[in-house]
């Protein structure tokens, strides 16, 4: 969080200044860092002051921590370059990049399996986490109607998950008031178990959600199985319970590389689906988008029609006006790749995946939790007592530039340290060998640092 108060404190006192490198040939004066600025100054000026500070972030590529892409083709840049400028939200002055969107949004539908028989409807979003919320509040509502139709109460809706939720699934229930219903996992097991879900139901639960590819290891949850539990238990209580699926990471993955697994619309209780565009989507930040099986999924309350721009909109959306470019660049990837694109790049990230978690575990300490079978991510730790933890590892290899984080599972599971490496486009089998060298040389360096560093430790506490 940016806290304007500090820096307003600070700046109270003495003004703080930025002092560019060579932006002071050209420059006669500091500029504030707090305060706009009184006079402007020249555009490729402002612009070198930028450059100059943002070089010493890290480098994307080498940021294995993210599922957010960080490589697109020269095309793909130039295209979003132009077309940054056309508001997404303008449909009746853009009707190409309105009919763009729907394009995408049908190809969408049908590789989740959506049938035209039943007219799935869906939206581009900011990315998964908008896509969520709108998918949580229809479910909200649709249980509203359902409880109001049948004369119960409609005031304790809750939502039913894994504690291995994206944390926005607990924003989107402190956000819209719904209880978030939390099934542990355990260590072990890093998936909601499908024999446990039909204890957290009830009339209340607004719906389901399962993961296809979680976050904190890239696993599948058992989506048929839950889904299957869910059926039982809605025919013997007479219910509707929705399930959601949540394929913000696996959405652009097991179609193309599993493409006979059953978590789509294929399930028939699978009522809507968020993917993120910029993750396997293989675009760059922010795009992503919500699937619903049929137009009577989406509650009309929730559209909202508007005649500023000229012309009727129905917008559904939390966010108003959007650029165009990250849609465009979406259909860019599908013409440019098309299925066999997409399988091709999947195909290799995972290979590389199964080639780097094979080398990982050849170091014989550590145990794989998910080695890049179902989405391209590694997941492992700490088999051995070593003198280290993974967080020790993690800083390691910071300074070798490459960003590998170690967290802590979800409850309750919440003791169990690993680490996990997405691997995505633009990471190369070469790369691969140099991070595992750099794991490698990495362990040895820990283990004989720490060792030499501990028995002084012990000798002066002896003394
Ligand atoms: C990344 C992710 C999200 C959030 O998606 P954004 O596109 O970053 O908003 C939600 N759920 C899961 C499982 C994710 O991996």
């Amino acid at each position: 969080m940016h806290k304007f108060y500090d820096n307003h404190l600070q700046e109270d006192r003495t003004e703080e200044l930025l002092y560019p490198a060579y932006a002071k040939r050209a420059m006669v004066e500091a500029v504030p860092k707090y305060r706009l600025p009184q006079k402007g100054m020249p555009p490729e000026v402002a612009a070198q002051i930028i450059r100059d500070e943002l070089m010493l972030e890290g480098n994307p590529r080498l940021n294995l921590a993210t599922f957010v892409t960080t490589w697109m083709e020269k095309e793909a840049r130039e295209l979003i370059a132009e077309t940054f400028d056309k508001n997404l939200i303008d449909k009746d002055e853009y009707p190409k990049t309105a009919e763009i969107e729907k394009r995408c949004v049908r190809m969408i539908a049908r590789l989740f399996h959506g049938s035209d028989n039943e007219k799935p409807v869906g939206t581009s979003t900011v990315g998964s986490s908008e896509a969520i919320m709108l998918a949580g509040l229809a479910m909200k509502w649709n249980w509203k109607k359902r409880q109001k139709n049948s004369g119960r109460s409609f005031d304790k809706p809750n939502l039913v998950m894994g504690t291995n939720v994206q944390v926005v699934w607990e924003k989107f229930c402190r956000y819209f008031e719904v209880e978030p219903r939390f099934i542990p996992v355990v260590a072990g097991s890093y998936v909601t178990n499908p024999e446990k879900v039909v204890s957290y139901l009830d009339d209340n639960t607004i719906g389901v959600v399962a993961i296809l590819g979680t976050t904190y290891s890239g696993e599948f949850e058992p989506i048929e199985q839950i889904h299957d539990a869910i059926k039982d238990f809605c025919f013997t209580q007479g219910i509707k319970i929705p399930l959601h699926i949540d394929a913000a990471s696996g959405g652009f993955v097991a179609p193309f590389i599993h493409p006979e697994l059953k978590w789509d619309f294929q399930l028939p209780l699978v009522e809507s689906i968020n993917v993120s565009g910029h993750k396997y989507g293989l675009v760059y930040p922010g795009v992503g988008w919500a699937i619903w099986r049929t137009e009577s999924s989406l509650p009309e309350e929730l559209i909202f029609k508007v005649n500023y721009l000229g012309g009727e909109l129905p917008t559904f959306s939390l966010n108003f006006s959007r650029p165009g470019s990250q849609v465009i660049a979406q259909y860019y990837n599908f013409l440019r790749l098309g299925k066999e694109g997409y399988i091709q790049i999947l195909k290799s990230m995972q290979s590389i995946s199964l080639h780097l978690a094979e080398k990982i575990e050849s170091l014989r300490i550590f145990e794989m939790i998910s080695r890049g079978k179902d989405i391209p991510v590694i997941c492992f730790k700490l088999k051995t007592e070593e003198p280290f933890s993974l967080f020790d590892l993690s800083h390691r290899l910071r300074e070798k530039g490459w960003q590998v984080p170690a967290y802590f599972m979800p409850p309750e599971a919440q003791n169990i340290a690993v680490m996990r490496i997405v691997i995505r486009e633009g990471f190369s089998r070469d790369m691969a060998d140099v991070l595992f060298h750099d794991i490698k040389t990495a362990v040895e360096e820990l283990r004989t640092q720490t060792r030499s560093r501990q028995p002084k430790k012990s000798l002066r506490f002896i003394h």
